[in-house]
C-alpha cells in the first residue's frame, strides 16, 4: 500500500476575505499547479465567535481585535488540502507572515504576491499537523451546521 510509504497529510488553507475578493482564481491555480488535492472547499463568512476561536492563541495580542475584524469582513474560502507533507509545503508556498519579509526571502510565495500588510496577509495555513486537525474540525464542523 503506497499510503504506508507516502502518507497523505491534510492541512487547512484559508483565502482571507480581501484576497478572496481579488485573487481567488490565481490562488486556486497555484494550489492545483503545486499538486495539492482539494478534499473540501467552502465559501463562508466567519462570525466573530468563529474568528475568535480560530485565532484563540493570539487573544491578548495588540492586533487581536483588528485580526478578528479583518477575518469577518466578508466571505473567505476554506479549503482542506491533501498531499504528502501538505502542512509544511503549504506553509512554504504561503511565505512568511510579513509580506515585506516574504518579498525578500521568497518572492514567488503567495504572501509576497498577494498580501497587503502583516495583518492583511491574504492566506492562512495551519502551522503543524496537530493545528491542522483542530483547524479543520473547528471550521468544517461549524460550517456543516449552517
Ligand atoms: P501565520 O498566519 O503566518 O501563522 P501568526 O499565527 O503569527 O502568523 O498570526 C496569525 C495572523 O495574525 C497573521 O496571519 C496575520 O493576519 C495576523 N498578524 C500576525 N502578526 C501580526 C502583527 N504583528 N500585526 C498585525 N497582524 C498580525
Ligand atoms: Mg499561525
Amino acid at each position: 500500500d503506497l499510503e504506508f510509504f507516502f502518507p497523505v497529510e491534510q492541512t487547512l488553507a484559508v483565502i482571507k476575505p480581501d484576497a478572496y475578493k481579488e485573487h481567488k482564481d490565481d490562488i486556486l491555480s497555484y494550489i492545483k499547479e503545486a499538486g495539492f488535492s482539494i478534499s473540501q472547499m467552502k465559501e463562508t463568512v466567519l462570525t466573530k465567535e468563529m474568528a475568535e476561536g480560530f485565532y484563540k492563541d493570539h487573544r491578548g495580542k495588540p492586533f487581536f481585535d483588528q485580526l478578528v475584524q479583518y477575518m469577518c469582513q466578508g466571505p473567505s474560502m476554506m479549503i482542506i488540502l491533501s498531499k504528502e507533507n501538505a502542512v509544511q509545503e503549504w506553509r512554504d508556498m504561503m511565505g512568511p507572515t510579513d509580506p515585506e519579509l516574504a518579498k525578500q526571502s521568497n518572492p514567488s510565495s503567495l504572501r509576497a504576491q498577494f498580501a497587503k500588510s502583516i495583518l492583511e496577509n491574504a492566506i492562512h495555513g495551519s502551522s503543524n499537523v496537530e493545528h491542522a486537525k483542530k483547524n479543520i474540525n473547528l471550521i468544517f464542523e461549524n460550517i456543516n451546521l449552517e
